[in-house]
């Protein structure tokens, strides 16, 4: 194995030859900006998350705006990019950089990484990138280089696996240009040595990746612990009529909270006898179901959702009264953020 700093010097080399895409965030030195793109960019792609980014920068242009905009405003920009908890610290977080820190972002690894929403990883981040300070990044794309080319089988997801990468990646790190060693190592790990075939005929490490030489691209890196997917089932009320809907907000403490959808039944099962009376006792009196949609499935990390939404009739609209919700004009629905499948829901009956 070459040395540690022909690692970050191969790595250089291979960012400052790569066509990579050049991308709004890269080399910006305003550490708002850097904070709202690395947020944004968390489980997101980046051709997903690059128009949030615009659009936020746009709306909120300094820390201040952010601070200042009502909570239900952010939620709806954020509408559609999931992991809702992220928006709602990024908000929280901009009111405390605002006023109790007097708009001034703190400067040092130490101090950011203290700050609501903000992990290691993003800490790193601003703090290479905009302060030049040298503190790795370790996310899935770094640990996936560097377990395939130092050919660490040490699960990752334990503490001695994480303790581990994160050592070796503070040891690799360049000392002289650190932010751009992290911004290469994250473009690399998305490039080049991607999860499955990876591109090792082109990659600057093939001469001494163990992983290449020993043909175990597929095994490295190893997880400890199978993620198990819980299963959830929403059956989402319809209750409308020609001029307003029935919309309620989601609360804390569970998925998508800040956001809002229609009145929910959850269920542990597939409801698949009785949904009328089960319909029927949630609302408190008799009704009738017009209709049903199909099922619509979300994939999140730890939960599957299934969502069916039903057509409800025989309620006095008026008179409806189920907690916390609110009725709404329909010309309004537009105006609250929703989670991706209840908007896709309401866009698809032309609601939206
Ligand atoms: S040789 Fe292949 S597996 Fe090894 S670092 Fe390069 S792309 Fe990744």
């Amino acid at each position: 194995m070459k040395s540690n700093k022909d690692f970050s010097d191969t790595l250089l080399d291979w960012n400052r030859s790569s066509n990579y895409r050049q991308m709004p965030w890269k080399g910006e030195k305003d550490p708002y900006l850097v904070w709202l793109s690395e947020i944004i960019l968390q489980q997101t792609r980046v051709e997903q998350g690059l128009p949030y980014f615009e659009r936020f920068k746009k709306t909120y242009p300094t820390v201040r705006k952010l601070a200042d905009a009502p909570e239900d405003d952010v939620m709806r920009l954020w509408q559609g990019l999931g992991y809702y908890s992220r928006a709602r610290n990024l908000h929280a977080t901009a009111k405390h950089i605002a006023y109790e820190l007097k708009g001034k972002f703190p400067s040092i690894y130490h101090d950011i990484v203290k700050l609501k929403g903000i992990g290691p990883y993003t800490a790193a981040a601003i703090a290479s990138f905009v302060f030049g300070e040298r503190q790795a990044v370790v996310d899935g794309n770094v640990i996936r280089v560097l377990s395939r080319v130092y050919g660490i089988a040490e699960p990752f997801d334990t503490t001695d696996g994480r303790k581990q990468f994160n050592e070796l990646a503070q040891k690799l790190i360049s000392a002289d240009y650190p932010g751009e060693y992290n911004q290469s190592i994250m473009d690399f790990g998305a490039q080049i040595c991607v999860p499955a075939k990876p591109k090792c005929g082109e990659c600057p490490f093939a001469d001494r990746c163990v992983a290449y030489k020993d043909n175990r691209q597929d095994e490295l890196p190893v997880r400890a612990k199978r993620i198990i997917k819980k299963e959830r089932f929403f059956y989402y009320l319809v209750l409308k009529n020609d001029k307003e809907i029935i919309i309620s907000k989601r609360g804390a403490g569970d998925i998508w909270q800040g956001l809002y959808e229609l009145p929910m039944i959850e269920s542990a099962k597939p409801i698949r006898k009785n949904l009328k009376k089960t319909v029927s006792d949630h609302l408190g009196v008799a009704c009738e179901i017009l209709n049903y949609s199909n099922i619509y499935t979300q994939q999140l990390t730890h939960q599957t959702i299934q969502s069916v939404f039903i057509f409800v009739d025989g309620i006095d609209f008026q008179q409806t009264n189920i907690n916390g919700a609110i009725r709404v004009p329909l010309k309004k629905l537009h105006t609250f953020g929703f989670p991706k499948v209840v908007h896709l829901f309401l866009s698809e009956i032309s609601l939206l």
